[in-house]
């Protein structure tokens, strides 16, 4: 299927969007995308169990781990990784099905993922997100609430990995500010969405 995305020219982008855990990223996109109709974001298959507050095939597509294989075994999978424990991924199917209505594409995923579609969608933007201090992600983490201890311990020594990945992308947005950080997102993905070069 990346062959079929490559070769022909849709008007639709793909905008990669990482960012260490607790830096805000889910909440930006959703508050972009109120005022940006010609995008659209990825549903992801994940392996990782279902938080009270999400619904299935909102954002994620649960599944078990028998599943995830399978769809990896079948090709299905644009790219994936691990994270934390648990497998995430996106299916070539509905990057396919956004592009083909010729609507801007964002990706929300970590950073080893993302550097897979770069290398096999080199037009595609990459945007990253994070905040000035470690502190600051391990408290919206403790805050929001979703996960355990242990998790957040883990999810901030990955959090010190994925900033080692920053220098892979074309622009970095810091969300010390809420406000600033969104208007910058939003500006962002309408310029660079608008310049319709085609994938
Ligand atoms: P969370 O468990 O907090 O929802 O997500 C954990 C991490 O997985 C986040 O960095 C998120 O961006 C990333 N992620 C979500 N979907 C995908 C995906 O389809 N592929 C990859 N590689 N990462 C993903």
């Amino acid at each position: 299927m990346e062959k079929d995305v490559l070769k022909k020219p849709k008007k639709g982008k793909i905008f990669i969007i990482s960012g260490p855990s607790g830096a805000g990223k889910s909440t930006l996109i959703e508050d972009a995308l109120k005022y940006l109709p010609n995008f659209e974001r990825s549903v992801s298959v994940t392996t990782r169990p279902k938080r009270k507050n999400e619904e299935q095939n909102k954002k994620y597509c649960f599944l078990n781990e028998d599943e995830f294989k399978k769809m990896i075994k079948s090709d299905e999978l644009l790219e994936y990784a691990d994270y934390c424990g648990f497998f995430y991924g996106t299916p070539k199917k509905n990057v396919e099905s956004i592009l083909k209505k010729g609507k801007n594409l964002i990706l929300e995923i970590e950073v080893k993922g993302a550097v897979q579609i770069k290398e096999k969608i080199k037009n595609s933007y990459m945007i990253f997100i994070t905040t000035t201090s470690f502190t600051e992600l391990e408290n919206r983490l403790k805050k929001r609430n979703t996960e355990q201890t242990e998790d957040i311990k883990n999810r901030m020594k990955t959090a010190a990995i994925e900033l080692e990945y920053q220098k892979y992308y074309d622009c970095i947005i810091v969300n010390n500010n809420y406000n600033e950080a969104l208007l910058n997102l939003i500006y962002i993905l309408k310029t660079q969405g608008e310049n319709k070069d085609g994938l």
